[in-house]
């Protein structure tokens, strides 16, 4: 019955990036650097603008930067520059160690830095950068600088505008030509491919919605089946948590990612599901809600990365509950958190147990450290879950929306989260709330009866 290479969120294709920078593949990049270069927190790439030739391998990106005192400082690792200008004017290639540093007027409010560059084709088994034979691209976690000049670092968000060429006759390219509001870097992204368009209808509040899909009766029914519930999702997130940070259109994807095509990954407002899993509501409805938390609410810290995928993975659950879609509960439970709790997959790199909200900020080997995991999601879906049984659940939905509208565009951590739910249950549920976020986020053994904990709603 369980599928156990099954990932909400794609695992395994990166796992293998990086299990092979341990053999050397990935560091053969020339002026590669990890982990993250240190740039000024003062700093602010305010928009980014991509110019992507997919064909030339070739791109011009125009950033509006707040400098940190009087220079712009920005990770270049994977690209070759050709020519950087600073608000017009011609500024050296100063790149060192894969950092582009450039100076800038100490007391303009913003500059414009403009850089002329090309990056690699990658394969499919480097996987971060654009992969031609794929069609797509892939930048998770910190990869941005594959295809375009960069700050990886969450706290950093940005609003993209693009145009993509180079594209062969006969293919569509999906992407935005406009985010519309800041989201994380790895936010922008373009799938190139033989798509058909579904319309999907329009929310309430006056988004359209699509489905790109493969050619194929099989891609059409897959398509219809994971899509079924996707604009009465969209629109509860909508009505219940806030309004769309990301623009009038959104979407999903069909994406190859080869032999581990599961998951999905959230490029807002167009966002990517791998082909295997685009019949699934789940994976879905997933990507869907990270337009709420993950991309529209980031996180300061990897170590918050329950943040994103605990709230995703529970706003999902119960939206499809609340729209008559399918109860995610039992799979949620008997997938994914009974194995982790069991330690019955220790072989399976996705579902070791571990902590996962640690009192560190940024100290973390994000790529190496079993917070990269789905206990992510599930320990983070079990404690919202208990939560609710605690508050009920329409109160722990305005508490997410009050979140949701205090922090959209802008970074967080997840115990600002845990505050503001025990702020507002009240005294009462204090304790109780402490002790679920004690036992799911900060406790390596899952607790005594975990599975009818997390799986069964209390009335
Ligand atoms: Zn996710």
């Amino acid at each position: 019955m369980s599928t156990p290479l099954r990932a909400l969120h794609v695992y395994v294709p990166a796992l293998i990036v990086a299990l092979t920078a341990c053999t050397g593949t990935e560091d053969s990049d020339p002026g590669k650097v990890r982990p993250e270069p240190d740039v000024p927190q003062a700093q602010d790439i305010q928009t980014t603008d991509l110019d992507l030739n997919l064909g030339a391998l070739t791109g011009t990106a125009t950033l509006v930067v707040r400098p940190a005192a009087g220079m712009v400082t920005l990770d270049v690792a994977g690209l070759t520059l050709s020519r950087v200008t600073v608000d017009g004017v011609d500024a050296p290639l100063n790149v060192v160690r894969g950092v582009l540093s450039v100076a800038a007027d100490a007391d303009a409010e913003t500059v414009t830095v403009v850089v002329d560059y090309s990056f690699n084709a990658r394969t499919p088994l480097q996987f971060d950068g654009w992969m031609p034979n794929l069609g797509v691209t892939f930048l998770w976690p910190n990869y941005c600088s594959n295809l375009f000049p960069c700050n990886p670092a969450l706290e950093d968000g940005v609003t993209f505008t693009m145009n993509v060429t180079g594209v062969d006759d006969g293919l569509t390219a999906i992407y935005p030509t406009s985010t519309h509001g800041d989201g994380p870097p790895y936010m922008a992204a373009v799938a190139v491919g033989e798509y058909t368009k579904m319309d999907l209808g329009t929310t309430t509040a006056g988004t359209k919605l699509s489905a790109w899909y493969f050619p194929g009766a099989a891609e059409l029914n897959n398509a219809e089946k994971g899509t079924a519930h996707l604009r009465d999702a969209f629109d509860y997130f909508e009505q219940t948590y806030g309004p769309y940070h990301f623009g009038p259109e959104a979407g999903t994807v069909e994406v190859d990612w080869g032999a581990d095509s599961w998951g999905g990954m959230e490029h807002h407002p167009f966002f990517h599901v791998a082909k295997f899993d685009f019949n699934d509501e789940e994976a879905q409805v997933h990507e869907t809600a990270h337009g709420w938390f993950g991309d529209g609410v980031r996180f300061t810290c990897w170590e918050d990365f329950v943040l994103s995928e605990g709230t995703t993975t529970y706003i999902t659950a119960r939206a499809l509950e609340q729209v008559d879609g399918p109860n995610e509960w039992p799979y949620y439970v008997d997938d994914f958190l009974v194995p982790i709790c069991e330690g019955s997959a220790p072989r399976d790199p996705t579902l070791v147990n571990t902590v996962v909200l640690p009192d560190t900020c940024n100290e973390i080997d994000f790529e190496n450290d079993p917070i990269w995991s789905l206990t992510s999601y599930m320990k983070g879906a079990c404690f919202y879950e208990e939560v609710g049984d605690e508050i009920g659940a329409d109160l722990l939905d305005t508490i997410i929306a009050e979140f949701y509208k205090a922090n959209v565009g802008k970074a967080v951590r997840m115990q600002d989260m845990i505050d503001l739910i025990e702020a507002r249950a009240g005294d009462a549920h204090k304790d109780a709330i402490e002790a679920a976020a004690t036992d799911w986020l900060r406790t390596l053994e899952c607790p005594e009866d975990y599975a009818n904990r997390c799986r069964t709603h209390d009335p």
